[in-house]
């Protein structure tokens, strides 16, 4: 077979096989193996990592659009200064992922506009582009869709859902107060996950102590936290909020600030 022949042959195979980036870049490579007279394995090595790169790069960016991440906030943006009670240290520590790949928790506690859903979030880009699956929702949005799986009878999927993702990210855990069946089924999920051994984010504006003010039932407020305790990280932050404070500074009126804007949307 002549060398015209193998080449066609090649970009057919890569078509067929969809190695898409690798066909992209299939003659720039070739080009450049010549050039500089590499062998064929490096012309190998270099067409199969720029499909696995591009591979990577497309799954990272359909988990970030599937795991419904409010707004982009990234641990880089968050101001240490402006909130001494976040220790830099333990975020850094919970960047690296060790605590997912270890199944433990993160607890974000503390009032309104301190950086909670900002943490939170941040954590859980981290996880994204290291190739996790994500789900971020608040409790109203869990509670919600609890309730219209229940009604069509479809609770199976959605614990199916939560289950699959490596990391669970639960925000606004306490701006309200569940009826049993809201939360029974908040337990039933932080257990499944506990159980399979598999992270869940936590974010509060409730203390441990306060929190049986959100259930109906305390001995079900003990369990879950229970549950998410075992192993976990805590992050309590004191301090006031961000938004207020810069608003301060920069002489605005601070009366507006109050709940995130998610909350304020979704709230009935
Ligand atoms: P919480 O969830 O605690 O109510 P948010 O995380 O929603 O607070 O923070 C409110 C706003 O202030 C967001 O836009 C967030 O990005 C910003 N913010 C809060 N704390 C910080 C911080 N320390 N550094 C940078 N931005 C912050
Ligand atoms: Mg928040």
């Amino acid at each position: 077979m002549s060398e015209p022949v193998h080449y066609q042959r090649v970009r057919e195979h890569l078509e067929n096989l969809r190695l898409d980036a690798a066909l992209t870049e299939l003659d720039p490579l070739l080009e450049k193996t010549a050039r500089e007279e590499r062998s064929v394995t490096w012309l190998l090595d270099q067409l199969l990592t720029t499909e696995l790169t591009h591979r990577f790069e497309r799954r990272v960016a359909a988990n970030l659009r599937l795991s419904g991440i409010p707004a982009r906030k990234t641990l880089e943006e968050f101001d240490y200064e402006a909130q001494p009670s976040v220790p830099k240290r333990t975020v850094e520590e919970l960047a690296s992922l060790r605590f997912l790949h270890h199944g433990e928790n993160v607890l974000i506690l503390g009032p309104t506009g301190v950086g909670k859903t900002h943490l939170a979030i941040g954590i859980t880009l981290k996880a994204i582009e290291q190739g996790h699956k994500a789900y971020f929702l608040t409790l109203h949005d869990l509670i919600n869709k609890f309730r219209i799986a229940r009604e069509r009878n479809r609770l199976h999927t959605l614990h199916a859902t939560i289950l699959r993702a490596g990391l669970f990210t639960l925000d606004e855990v306490g701006f309200q107060s569940l009826d049993s069946d809201d939360a029974a089924f908040l337990f039933e999920v932080i257990n499944k996950r506990y159980v399979a051994g598999k992270s869940t984010i936590v974010t509060s504006n409730k203390s441990y102590g306060q929190w049986h003010e959100i259930f109906p039932d305390s001995v079900l407020a003990v369990a879950l936290l229970d549950r998410l305790l075992h192993r976990a990280t805590t992050i309590n932050i004191r301090g006031d909020s961000y938004r207020l404070r810069h608003r301060k500074e920069t002489g605005l009126p601070t009366e507006e600030v109050g709940r995130p804007v998610s909350f304020r949307c979704l709230s009935r």
